[in-house]
């Protein structure tokens, strides 16, 4: 969908359940196919054959049911192998392959280095793919937001923004949620005189309003926008979170 021009990976975003994004990305040279992060199966298989697709691998975020759901179903499917998270290979029983910040995947000839970013829950780690320039951040990262802070903290969180962050302006954000418009609620209400918020946000309601994704993201716009990105101490951060989780 976005993949074309100098870039090998074809990348086509799966709406399911209520908002989530399942991400099925494809290399050509090899052929290979890779879901993040199935929350169900049947879309997915659907969206793989459609393409004359055959889904070879999985890779996880993080364990939660809506990342992880479409697992075992697409493994029986397909004899695909799956990849996530050291930490939480207790709670993904179908996992084959346990990865770490520093280790590095690959999709046929395409690498991502494996990134850790701990809050949302203790072992979630992010696929950053820096030949394509493209991110896959489950729910760490979201367009105006991030991720509550169900296993981690604020500090952890604020150390996730600076190591996402680096990967630079020009660097697509495939996040697990459509979360944009209501995160970009918030974000005005801590920000309300952000000149490209507000005009962010005039764009994501009428992209909502013609049922149109707002998700991949990128650093440059989350720099920009996100209230999260934006905090300049943990302790901002903490606070905005706290009132996110209340608003
Ligand atoms: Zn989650
Ligand atoms: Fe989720």
């Amino acid at each position: 969908m976005w993949g074309n021009g100098d870039m090998a990976l074809e990348i086509i975003r799966i709406p399911v359940l209520s908002d989530n994004y399942v991400w099925l990305v494809h290399e050509a040279a090899s052929g290979e196919t890779m879901v993040v992060d199935p929350a169900v199966a049947d879309p997915v298989l659907a969206q793989a054959q459609a393409r004359g697709w055959t889904i070879t691998q999985i890779w996880n975020t993080h364990w939660h049911p809506d990342h992880t759901g479409g697992n075992a179903q697409i493994k029986a499917a397909t004899g695909c192998i799956i990849t996530g998270p050291a930490a939480e290979a207790a709670r993904i029983p179908t996992l084959d392959i346990q990865v770490t910040g520093g280790d590095i995947v690959r999709l046929g000839d395409a690498e991502a280095a494996v990134i850790d970013v701990p809050a949302h829950t203790a072992g979630h780690i992010a696929f950053h793919f820096a030949s394509e320039k493209a991110a896959f951040v489950g729910d760490t990262l979201f367009a105006m937001g991030c991720g509550r802070l169900f296993e981690g903290t604020a500090a952890q969180m604020y150390d996730n923004m600076r190591k996402l962050e680096a990967l630079g302006d020009d660097t697509a954000v495939y996040c697990a949620h459509e979360y944009t418009q209501g995160n970009g609620r918030f974000a005005l209400s801590v920000e309300p005189d952000n000149a490209a918020l507000i005009e962010r946000m005039a764009a994501v309601d009428q992209m909502r309003a013609r049922g149109q994704a707002t998700v991949p993201t990128n650093i440059a716009l989350e720099r920009a926008t996100n209230p999260f990105m934006r905090a300049s101490s943990i302790a901002e951060l903490a606070a905005r979170r706290a009132a996110k989780d209340k608003a």
